[in-house]
């Protein structure tokens, strides 16, 4: 059975298709440019390559040259659509609608629309592209949506609400929501098959280290607690976006600087984090390297860095009253030993030994604890499509 995974954003569509059988990717690709001018890039399992500029007005032209590339072109995979069983559909915002998965209905279409508002990078992108797409593969092949929310809608209300006036909340509802939910789904999932453990015994803290960051804490099985909040904004310091932080000084800085709210949003997502201390870049390599060379603010956006990522594990420790396992991925996470040292070192309170020589490891599944260590840690390298094609194929078969 094939399951087709679209993760589209206003001018972009990526894709792959996955054998679910041995959950396998047959072929994976990338719609960049829709609007403006349009350009496909798809591979096949076995390395063939396909790779055109062509108009990409809509996603419905975008999905045309996915469907060529996947059944016409010199790294086709399939012969025709009836090989596609499901469509699963990654969905960034789904409030507090959405708890779990479902099928695309008119309704829903209708509903992630209206959730636009608090995801306008995303959300409004995405119903355009399940339109384009229901268009291109016709109403017999289900489309299934999966939110990054959703994974968060367990959270109890002391969790989740903030501390203003409650009228934000019924009228507005404003409330922390949380994302990269299907990424915390399916390493939190992972660490318990990797402890022989079921779950619902285990206290989990789950850190997504990429671009964006987050940090979950799952106790019971499900999750108690995350870093992100009304908006991916919220928690620790991330590639260009501020994290949390006292909001009198934006009120300042907008005063003072005679900003808007939305110069404020500009700032505090796209200026800010570790290209904003380091003026450097927002990429953990360039900004580590910069360090490296003697530069003091890339050096300060890196401790700041891990300093608020260890203080939010340690929160969540708290908040659990323990942990048995923390585990590390997203970009930064699989591939940063040094960040995961610090972590490690300044959890020894806790009985955590570290691994150096496992620790050396980058992008790869493996625990960097000593079998000693009072918790156990694991770098968990993420499979956010393949959770999307699990979660897809779970819908479609109940
Ligand atoms: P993601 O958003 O998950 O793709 O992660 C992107 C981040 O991971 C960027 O800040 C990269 O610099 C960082 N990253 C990727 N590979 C490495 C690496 N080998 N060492 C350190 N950081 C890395």
């Amino acid at each position: 059975m094939k399951i087709f995974v679209v993760n589209a954003g206003s001018s972009s569509l990526k894709y792959q298709l996955i054998d679910m059988d041995n959950e396998s990717v047959l072929a994976k690709g990338l719609c960049e440019r829709i609007g403006v001018t349009g350009a496909i890039s798809h591979k096949a399992a076995d390395g063939r390559e396909y790779k055109t500029e062509t108009p990409m007005p809509t996603h419905s032209e975008a999905f045309a040259a996915v469907v060529y590339a996947m059944m016409k072109s010199e790294a086709k995979v399939i012969d025709s659509f009836d090989e596609i069983s499901a469509i699963g559909h990654r969905i960034v915002q789904g409030g507090a609608i959405f708890k779990g998965s479902c099928l695309v209905t008119d309704k829903v279409i209708e509903q992630i629309s209206e959730l636009g508002a608090m995801a306008p990078l995303h959300n409004p992108a995405h119903v355009i592209a399940i339109k384009a797409c229901i268009k291109t593969f016709g109403d017999k092949i289900p489309q299934v949506v999966v939110f990054d929310t959703s994974f968060h809608q367990t959270m109890p209300p002391k969790a989740y609400m903030y501390a203003l006036p409650y009228e934000y909340y019924e009228r507005l509802a404003v409330r922390k929501y949380g994302a990269h939910g299907t990424s915390h789904h399916f390493v939190s999932d992972r660490v318990a098959v990797l402890e022989n453990k079921d779950k619902k015994d285990l206290k989990i803290i789950t850190c997504h280290l990429g671009n964006g960051c987050s940090i979950t804490a799952v106790k019971d099985g499900v999750c108690a607690d995350t870093s992100m909040g009304f908006t991916p904004l919220d928690g620790f310091m991330m590639g260009t976006r501020s994290g949390s932080l006292d909001p009198s000084a934006l009120t300042y800085i907008a005063e003072k600087d005679n900003l808007s709210a939305a110069d404020i949003n500009t700032i505090c997502n796209k200026k800010s984090g570790m290209l904003g201390v380091s003026g450097v870049s927002n990429d953990n390599r360039d900004v580590a390297a910069a360090a490296e060379a003697g530069n003091k603010r890339a050096r300060l956006a890196i401790d700041m860095q891990r300093y608020q990522i260890l203080k939010f594990i340690g929160s969540y420790i708290a908040a659990m009253n323990g942990v048995d396992a923390i585990a590390f991925t997203g970009g930064i996470g699989e591939n940063d030993p040094e960040l995961r040292e610090y972590v490690c070192e300044n959890l020894g309170y806790m009985g955590v030994k570290i691994d150096k020589e496992a620790n050396k490891c980058r992008g790869k599944e493996i625990k960097i604890s000593t079998e000693d260590s009072g918790v156990d840690i694991f770098v968990i390298p993420t499979n956010e499509e393949l959770a999307i094609a699990r979660d897809t194929l779970a819908i479609i078969s109940k």
